[in-house]
């Protein structure tokens, strides 16, 4: 696997590697899990040369403490992606990205930006759409690959690109769980051994979300969920909402030719978890 930290460096490798070759992509901020390693083993099977790179997004933290404390496992992270056929892998660092301009470009994501995540996270979906952008700019893959556990951040890259005409397909791939359910989150490493105990509860929840679906209003079932988690000593609610996949906007009348599906975001102590479920 090579290493490149700067764009210059990338760029010239990958000058000369890819002639006739399907590039694949897939942006991350380290601290890398299965959940990740599903991604690349998608992207290896669908491409020629696999980049992935390692960039903690300040633009996107709303919260100043949670950029300070997200985990950063470099050294870990290297070996991870060697002994998973990584090809390529691009590690910048903030100033190769954004010089001295640390700010946000300002997005129209056709309103996908202001449901569930944008309420709750401002600023969040702009600084995801810049470093995007400026990333598929630098490496120029054929294909991007993004999971479905940021299903949001899914739609909204899609927009980005359909919006920009960017040359490239972006991909989703499905929510990679521990054997309990638990959907794998860099962020799970900072769970004590209680939250880490209590938060299958989320994905639990979620499946009942589904059967409840097929027979009881979109309301009755939100009371529900909301009820279920007033239980919960360790884990406490922030949203739980059903939306139309597409468009994201809350449900209000279920119709037969909608594809829905309910998310949620729950704080088990400090630590924010989300989730979500085709229903
Ligand atoms: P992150 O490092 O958290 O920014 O995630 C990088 C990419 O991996 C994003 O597209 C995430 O949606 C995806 N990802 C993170 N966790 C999972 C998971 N458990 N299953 C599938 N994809 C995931």
């Amino acid at each position: 696997m090579k290493v490149f930290y700067t764009k210059v460096a990338l760029n010239t490798y990958l000058d000369t590697h890819k002639k006739n070759k399907q590039i694949g992509f897939i942006p991350t901020m380290g601290a890398l899990h299965e959940g990740h390693l599903s991604l690349l083993k998608k992207c290896n099977e669908e491409n020629d040369i696999s980049v992935v790179s390692i960039f903690v997004n300040p633009t996107q933290f709303d919260n100043p403490a949670d950029l300070l404390k997200y985990p950063k496992t470099f050294q870990d992270d290297t070996k991870i992606l060697e002994s998973a056929q990584c090809d390529v892998l691009f590690a910048p660092d903030v100033k190769e990205i954004y010089a001295e301009n640390i700010t946000a470009t300002s997005f129209d994501f056709e309103g996908l930006e202001h449901e569930m995540e944008g309420r709750f996270r401002i600023g969040h979906f702009d600084g995801v759409g810049t470093v995007v952008k400026r990333l598929f700019e630098i490496v120029a893959p054929n294909k991007a690959y993004f999971g479905e556990k940021d299903f949001q951040q899914l739609q909204i890259v899609k927009k980005m690109t359909q919006k920009q005409q960017l040359p490239l397909e972006v991909k989703g791939c499905n929510i990679h769980r521990a054997k309990n359910g638990l959907a794998m989150s860099s962020r799970n490493s900072r769970l004590t051994k209680a939250h880490l105990k209590a938060a299958p509860f989320i994905f639990k929840t979620l499946q009942k979300v589904k059967m409840k679906f097929e027979t009881e209003a979109p309301n009755t079932i939100i009371e529900w969920v909301e009820k279920e988690f007033e239980k919960q000593s360790l884990l406490t609610l922030e949203y739980f909402t059903i939306a139309d996949e597409k468009t994201l906007k809350n449900i209000k009348n279920k119709d037969e030719k909608t594809q829905y599906r309910a998310f949620i975001a729950v704080f088990a102590g400090e630590i924010r978890l989300i989730d979500n479920i085709q229903i």
